[in-house]
């Protein structure tokens, strides 16, 4: 909890449920159950050190919601973690899960870690007996709970995860499908790495599209123009500021945790990205003016602000200082319920975490599909597409008597490979997934922002989803 807030972590999740639960007709019952988390695991374990000292390290898992199998979500190496925050991260992601159609329940896990205080040596080791822990307790597996990269994690860890789990599990089939975000070589995904930040893209350009929308908040219809300002340059933060750069968005700003950088005139994201890789810092960047803090980039004025790192680096204090029109949470729960009450009164759209970065996820339910179905997407019909639309191609072409342009023809005859299936899925879902919501906060005039909104889609679907199971007889 810290110092500002008057609620955990968890608690902010439960305060954002029950304002939402006021707009759905079910029983108590039903809401209290789904409000809680079914599983906490919390464990310790030695592991020596490369210079020989045992450190006792303390981690978590959580399955939140069993309402649909396996649980899903990632897994975090912070300093911060803690019981509190995994639980309120597991219960987002059943509500993620359940707004965009992912058929699973919500679970989370984490390391109370700093990663760049270890080796790569002892980063496996803690990982590899994490791992071991969580199949000896049956926490993990292609049909119990299914892991993923969260804060501090990626490929490097899945691997090391997915070669653990099926080393301890010889001869299962579906080994592949027990943790998602694996590198391609070890059942990985094309499409993956960016899912998340694509995700924010997709959807915050669906609501940009929407007329009503945009005219409310005085901003022109679609991407182009706008002015975006990101926080975190992690994973998340730099796809986002990349998709939305190449659709003509400026980036004008951009936040890491030593400070904030901003140009009016734009910055591109792997240009900035290579200057820390290069310094060490964000700062200084060519043709940039540095900030004093990193929190000032939050209160510039934009059209467009993605916070993508960490939770409450948006709350009642900085909240009336924020002037973007809209907020798309790429990270998970970086407003608090005070900052939401903030952004109602002053007319800013808040774009909810539990939908917005559900990208991941979507992806990761992508690739959890194929390593159960054992064939990389695209295989059985790339060829047989390609030959019909060239056979088709060739048709209208004798028909007409004209010659379709080589850049459409290359267009036209192209067969899906994964990526290509893999970005149009999370699209679809995204764009589905907004229509869905707004809808909802269309149907009811009383329902004050998109966050509540959320909710209720997930809260339907979930409490629908244990009532066709016949938990409450
Ligand atoms: N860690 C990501 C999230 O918070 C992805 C989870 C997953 O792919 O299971 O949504």
């Amino acid at each position: 909890m810290s110092s500002n807030q008057p609620y955990s972590f968890f608690q902010s999740v439960e305060k954002s449920f029950d304002k939402a639960a006021k707009y759905t007709n079910w029983d108590l019952g039903i809401l209290e159950q789904i409000k809680a988390c079914n599983s906490v695991y919390q464990m310790r374990f030695p592991v020596k050190l490369d210079n020989g000292e045992i450190e006792v390290i303390e981690a978590y898992r959580v399955q939140h919601s069993q309402h649909k199998s396996p649980c899903k979500g990632g897994i975090r190496f912070s300093d911060e973690v803690n019981q509190d925050e995994v639980m309120a991260l597991a219960s987002l992601m059943t509500y993620k899960c359940a707004i965009v159609n992912v058929p699973f329940g919500g679970g989370k896990g984490g390391i109370k870690i700093n990663p760049r205080k270890y080796s790569v040596y002892e980063l496996e080791k803690i990982t590899r007996r994490y791992t071991a822990e969580l199949v000896k307790k049956n926490f993990i597996g292609p049909g119990i709970d299914v892991p993923a990269p969260d804060y501090g994690t990626g490929p490097r860890e899945m691997a090391w995860i997915v070669d653990t789990y099926a080393s301890l599990k010889p001869g299962e089939i579906d080994a592949a499908g027990c943790v998602t975000g694996k590198p391609i070589t070890q059942g990985g995904v094309r499409g993956r790495t960016e899912a998340t930040g694509l995700g924010v893209f997709f959807g915050i350009r669906e609501v940009c599209n929407m007329p009503d929308v945009m005219q409310k908040l005085g901003l022109t219809i679609g991407i182009a123009d706008k002015t975006v300002i990101v926080q975190g340059l992690g994973n998340v933060g730099y796809h986002s500021a990349k998709f939305f750069r190449e659709s003509g968005a400026k980036i004008i700003a951009l936040a890491e945790y030593e400070g904030a950088i901003f140009n009016a005139d734009g910055l591109n994201e792997d240009e900035v990205f290579q200057h820390r890789k290069a310094t060490g810092s964000i700062l200084n960047f060519p043709g940039a003016t540095n900030l004093a803090k990193n929190t000032d980039a939050l209160e510039l004025a934009c059209d467009i602000l993605i916070p993508a790192a960490l939770e409450n680096v948006i709350n009642g204090e900085n909240a009336p200082r924020v002037k973007a029109k809209i907020i798309g949470e790429a990270a998970n729960g970086p407003c608090t319920p005070e900052a939401d009450e903030i952004f109602t009164q002053n007319g800013i759209l808040c774009v909810p975490d539990m939908y917005l970065n559900a990208g991941g996820v979507t992806v990761s339910y992508f690739e959890w599909l194929k390593n159960l179905s054992h064939v990389r997407y695209g295989r059985m019909e790339k060829r047989f597409t390609e030959n019909l639309n060239t056979k088709i191609l060739g048709q209208i072409e004798e028909l007409s008597g004209k010659r379709v342009s080589d850049e459409n023809r290359e267009f036209i005859m192209h067969g899906p490979e994964e990526q290509d299936l893999v970005h149009s899925g999370l699209e679809e879902t995204m764009i589905s997934a907004t229509r869905e919501i707004m809808d909802i906060w269309n149907s009811n005039p009383e329902i004050p922002d998109m966050r509540t909104a959320a909710y209720v889609s997930a809260i339907n679907k979930v409490a629908t989803s244990y009532l066709e199971l016949g938990i409450f007889p």
